[in-house]
């Protein structure tokens, strides 16, 4: 190798180093616009009740969403057994309409798995949604699992990831306290 391939091959050698400098930013910058914290305070604050294991995917979800111009808000996370407890018992033995079937250990977001979302347009929630299915399909490009597609009770709101665990395993790792920072163990 003469002196001017030598130079020549310096030359490309550190176009190639900024080509990969530049690709690494620049995948760092996107990763953290999508992990970065999403337009609403009460759906970060929700998020953050997550298990840690979701919450950039259900923030990535979300501004996706508002990228494409639905601004959803999570309005349910991780629920814990007594709330569950006191979300049965409405309609019950407590005043109210009844709001749900599961007792606790026996709903998703008892293991900071799941969380619903409801579209906000000009302050309101909109429960009745044309966008619900374009909503679902978004949740599950981001590997949730969404009720809107459940049989026996369909559940627009609600979106999961069980990470393959059936609710009857989870329960067991949450009464044999397989858990770390009060979050199940995930394998
Ligand atoms: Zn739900």
């Amino acid at each position: 190798m003469n002196k001017k391939e030598k130079v020549m091959l310096g030359i490309s050698g550190t176009a190639l180093g900024i080509g990969l400098l530049t690709m690494i930013i620049y995948r760092k910058t996107i990763m953290a616009k999508i992990e970065s914290a999403v337009w609403d305070i009460h759906s970060e604050r929700r998020i953050n009740t997550l298990h840690p294991k979701i919450r950039n995917r259900v923030r990535a979800f979300i501004n996706e969403a508002e990228r494409q111009g639905i601004k959803l808000r999570v309005t349910s996370g991780y629920r814990t057994w007594d709330e569950q407890t006191r979300l049965y018992n409405q309609g019950r033995t407590l005043p109210g309409s009844i709001v749900t079937n599961a007792e606790a250990g026996e709903s998703w977001h008892n293991y900071a798995l799941a969380f619903d979302v409801v579209e906000i347009k000009n302050g309101r929630a909109l429960w009745n949604n044309a966008n619900w299915s374009k909503i679902g399909k978004l949740g599950k490009s981001f590997r949730f699992s969404w009720g809107g597609d459940w049989r026996s009770f369909v559940d627009k709101p609600h979106f999961q990831d069980d990470f393959g665990y059936s609710m009857a395993a989870l329960r067991q790792k949450y009464l044999s306290n397989q858990m770390t920072n009060g979050y199940i163990d995930l394998a």
